[in-house]
């Protein structure tokens, strides 16, 4: 028998290669969106900065307990006789609760905040050498301090970008962007975590908070001078452009 020539198998059809669908190109989530959405946030918010009134990491920390339930225009009223008696930790670790309750009696919640910031400035004193530690590890250790609260020390006294300050505002907002759909404030920080640049946590959180107190209301956001209103869907919308 004559030898045959092997057959070739036919090359496989080459499939046409198609982008796969993802969030990551498409819809709320898209970087263009993004990064336009941080764009116009800096326009509208170049110098956006904590609004506690303070001098040191020590300050910062106190105020921002002293925040909880509680405006920074109240805060800012009552920390500048507080410090005044008490400026350091090692003072105020040994202030008695009645004049610590006395003294911020109008933040609200004036006997637990008493605790908590006697009891910060006490383990602050007698493990941390009295300097405010300088990680989110640490700092959660301290009574009355949780994430968010260290978060705001972290990024504004050491520039550290550990998390994102979820706060009223930064939970609204970034669900009316959908940036974020989480229920509660940790689980929209790690959706935010997750899509914007570690470099922008401290910065967005600080924005957004200025952005929701003077436009983008719980109740009455006012539309018609948002400058992220072409980029924003949020049902709470009150004017389409
Ligand atoms: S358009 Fe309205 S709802 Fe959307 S971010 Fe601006 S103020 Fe808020």
């Amino acid at each position: 028998m004559p030898a045959t020539k092997p057959t070739r198998k036919p090359a496989a059809k080459k499939q046409p290669k198609t982008p796969p669908k993802s969030r990551a190109t498409h819809g709320p989530l898209a970087p263009d969106r993004i990064a336009a959405i941080l764009k116009a946030l800096d326009e509208a918010y170049p110098a956006a900065e904590c609004a506690l009134i303070h001098h040191s990491p020590w300050e910062l920390l106190v105020a921002t307990i002293l925040s909880a339930q509680c405006t920074d225009v109240r805060v800012n009223l009552v920390t500048p006789e507080l410090f005044r008696r008490f400026p350091t930790p090692a003072a105020l670790a040994q202030a008695t609760l009645p004049e610590l309750e006395e003294l911020i009696r109008t933040t609200g919640f004036f006997h637990n905040k008493a605790k908590s910031i006697q009891g910060a400035a006490q383990k602050i004193v007698a493990e941390f050498g009295g300097q405010v530690p300088q990680t989110l590890a640490e700092l959660i250790t301290l009574p009355g301090v949780a994430r968010k609260t260290a978060s705001v020390v972290l990024g504004v006294c050491f520039g550290k970008a550990e998390g994102v300050v979820v706060d009223t505002h930064v939970f609204r907002i970034s669900r009316r962007l959908d940036f974020a759909q989480g229920e509660t404030p940790e689980k929209v920080e790690q959706e935010l975590m997750r899509i914007l640049p570690q470099n922008r946590w401290i910065d967005f959180s600080h924005q957004i908070i200025h952005h929701g107190r003077q436009v983008c209301a719980a109740r009455k956001p006012l539309c018609d001078r948002c400058n992220l209103e072409p980029l924003c869907t949020s049902k709470d919308k009150i004017w389409q452009s």
